[in-house]
């Protein structure tokens, strides 16, 4: 064999220019073999149109210029303590001044040597008739680093370790220097597939984002040439066929099917106290259809605050019991628990249905008779906290399971409760109203049910933005509201960090306002309290015993208090806008016309004053959702309540959402074409998921 042959199994350090010692660096960020640093993809694209040379500047244009330095400076200001930096660059013609105020570090300015080469990004700016760059990118450029002509658009790799970019790059042109290998050895997807989709080869592809065409400049910018695209779609099929793969996983166990009565279905809507929404009904219609199938129901019930989730949820769950089925409902924290449950007997044991109740803080003795009725089949809906994925729980004949707010639950949490069934149908519910692309991307085995319009007859909730300057008017309209027999919250971010950050914590100002407005009736709720203490704080606020509820977030999650108008949140800068849009929800759910302002402390940032805008300016969660994803991205968009969220190597699901649906509807396609996976030409994808694939075998 040839002593320059390489394969994908190559290891690294045999590639020339390698070694043992860059190839030990390259292992520690897992690139081992040949394989591995082929498919390290660009994370973006350096335009090097922008490289001018001094001759061809112009006032105001946006540069990039390399040139020598030539002089260092410092030069002392009138006023005391301040100083000018400057940095003289040349190309050997002309001299151009690089004025810095402030330093980005110490030593930076000490650290650059006269005669070293540079390279200097910023806008050309002019001062007493000459070029100048005001505060530039100014960088040392080592001459390999140099921009060559033909190089106006250069891969960039995310950093590895100490290596330059123009190593990587100069170790992947090795690489495909000497491997030799055909489209096919590359190809994982079916050719019916890749017609059907106009894909490229897999290797096109791979070799398309390693060495981007110049030509094609602004579509690499984009994303958007054939290459980086076949690329994209390969990584979205991956997680989709994967969710396809498990979706038809759960197909093959057997639910059972429960008939719907629609006399009945009638009959429980005319108890009700209000007109379901059209989208309620239509909400019913597709869980009514998935609890009919032998099919394992598993949706995922989206809605904005207060549009009436639960009651869907117990009227299916109602369906259900009428056929001597069971129902759990598990929700995250005792006060909801509380509530759902109050809420579910009231509506269901007219029907004669029997209801209970399961948190982690009731006694021993109560749980053990709850247990038992949950065993005997003698009561058939228990809604509950965790404590109902407890070991010793068991069902009699549990056929439905809920999970409400799901995102609070992790993944095993919620397997734990299914599995307290036999394949029983299983919606989860979410008041995160979550863009289309995002839930593709984390519930892509989901199907997804939105409930898209609010009661009828909800006033819409008035929302202000304020700043710290006018606080005190804002208490003071709270009070004037609470005086016409309203109820408000006032919220701050959490206890703990407060301190440090000298932020209003909810303790302090919970004292100081109750000795400011006097004449009201202040109650105080934190993490803090145990969920006996957090029980009666919540009742009296029910009970209108308190009037003002000051807290930290945990009222954000399902508290239904129809009589509280006014929600203040303070030091709203510390709150995403997602979270400020379901504190929102906590009002505007009765018959009164309500407020929620959103008060920014002393320090917020351009963005936050932003955020508090957006909130002012709409009303529906998903616009702010979608705003939300856009001004944080994916990862913070979901923040650490949900992991879930796969990582990519290439694509994006906000820039390349049409490649996300394609993507889902050809992985679906093929199952729904081959769903054993039986033929040969989807043997390498089956391979791919060895272990999902053997799972889900006929007979
Ligand atoms: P969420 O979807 O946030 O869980 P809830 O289920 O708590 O919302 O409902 C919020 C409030 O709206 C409850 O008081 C509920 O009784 C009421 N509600 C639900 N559906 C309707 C409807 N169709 N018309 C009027 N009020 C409704
Ligand atoms: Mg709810």
């Amino acid at each position: 064999m040839n002593k320059n042959q390489i394969t994908l199994d190559t290891p690294l350090q045999f590639i020339k220019g390698v070694g043992p010692k860059l190839g030990e660096i390259l292992k520690k960020s897992s690139l081992l073999t040949v394989n591995d640093m082929i498919h390290r993809l660009p994370r973006a694209y350096q335009d090097n149109r922008r490289v001018v040379s001094f001759s061809d500047l112009s006032l105001d244009q946006q540069v990039i210029v390399q040139a020598d330095i030539v002089k260092k400076s410092i030069i002392p200001l009138r006023s005391r303590n301040k100083r000018i930096y400057e940095i003289l660059i040349s190309d050997g013609s002309q001299i151009i001044p690089c004025k810095f105020f402030t330093l980005p570090y110490k030593n930076w300015f000490n650290s650059l040597r006269v005669g070293e080469r540079v390279e200097v990004r910023g806008k050309v700016t002019l001062f007493r008739n000459r070029f100048t760059f005001n505060h530039p990118q100014l960088f040392p450029s080592s001459p390999e680093e140099e921009i060559k002509n033909q190089d106006l658009v250069l891969p960039l790799y995310s950093e590895i370790d100490s290596i330059t970019q123009h190593k990587i790059r100069s170790i992947i042109k090795e690489i495909f220097t000497h491997l030799f290998l055909s489209d096919k050895d590359f190809e994982w997807l079916p050719a019916w597939l890749i017609k059907k989709y106009k894909l490229i080869s897999r290797l096109k592809a791979l070799k398309g984002v390693h060495f981007p065409d110049s030509k094609r400049i602004d579509d690499y910018l984009k994303f958007q040439t054939e290459f980086q695209k076949r690329l994209i779609f390969d990584e979205f099929f991956e997680l989709q066929f994967y969710f396809a793969l498990k979706n038809q996983g759960w197909k093959i166990g057997k639910a059972d099917p429960i008939q719907i009565n629609n006399e009945y279905v009638k009959e429980i809507q005319k108890n009700l106290v209000f007109d379901l929404t059209l989208a309620q009904k239509k909400v019913l219609k597709d869980i009514f259809s998935d609890l009919k199938s032998t099919y394992p129901m598993h949706r995922l019930l989206q809605g904005d605050v207060g549009c009436g989730k639960t009651v869907v949820a117990l009227i299916s769950a109602l369906v259900c019991a009428k056929q001597g089925y069971q129902t759990a409902i598990m929700v995250p924290t005792e006060i909801l628990a509380e509530q759902h449950y109050k809420n579910a007997s009231h509506f269901l044991e007219p029907f004669g249905i029997k209801v209970e109740k399961l948190t982690g803080k009731m006694k021993p003795s109560q749980k053990r008779t709850v247990s038992g009725v949950l065993q005997s089949g003698f009561c058939q809906v228990c809604i509950g906290t965790h404590a109902l994925i407890q070991e010793n729980i068991q069902f009699n004949k549990l056929a439905f399971v809920v999970i409400d707010e799901q995102h609070r639950f992790g993944a095993h949490q919620r397997a734990l409760l299914k599995s307290k069934g036999i394949h029983p149908h299983f919606l989860v519910m979410t008041a995160t109203p979550i863009p289309r692309t995002l839930s593709m991307a984390i519930y892509g085995d989901l199907d997804v049910s939105v409930i898209d319009e609010m009661p009828k007859g909800r006033i819409p909730i008035v929302t202000r933005r304020v700043f710290p300057k006018k606080r005190k008017e804002v208490f003071d309209f709270l009070r004037d509201q609470v005086k016409t027999g309203r109820q408000a919250y006032v919220v701050y971010p959490l206890v703990e960090e407060s301190e440090k950050l000298d932020l209003k914590n909810a303790m302090d100002q919970y004292e100081k306002l109750k000795n400011y407005y006097k004449d009201l009736k202040w109650g105080l709720l934190t993490g803090r309290m145990n969920s006996d203490e957090k029980k009666d704080i919540m009742n009296r606020f029910i009970k209108k015993e308190i009037q003002v509820l000051v807290s930290t977030t945990v009222i954000e999650v399902g508290v239904d208090v129809p009589n509280a108008s006014v929600m203040v949140i303070e030091n709203a800068e510390r709150f995403g806008l997602s979270q400020l849009h379901q504190l929102r929800g906590r009002v505007g759910r009765g018959a009164y016309k309500s407020y929620c302002i959103v008060v920014l402390g002393e320090r917020f940032s351009k963005e936050s004053a932003e955020r508090a805008y957006i909130m002012q300016s709409t009303l529906d969660g998903f616009k702010i959702a979608e705003k939300d994803l856009e001004i944080r991205g994916p990862g913070e968009f979901l923040g650490s309540r949900q992991s879930g969220l796969p990582s990519f190597r290439i694509a994006n699901i906000i820039r390349d959402s049409k490649s996300l649906s394609l993507a889902k509807q050809s992985a679906f396609d093929l199952i729904s074409k081959d769903p054993y996976l039986q033929k040969i030409e989807h043997q390498k994808i089956k391979d791919k998921f060895k272990e999902l694939s053997t799972s889900i075998q006929p007979g």
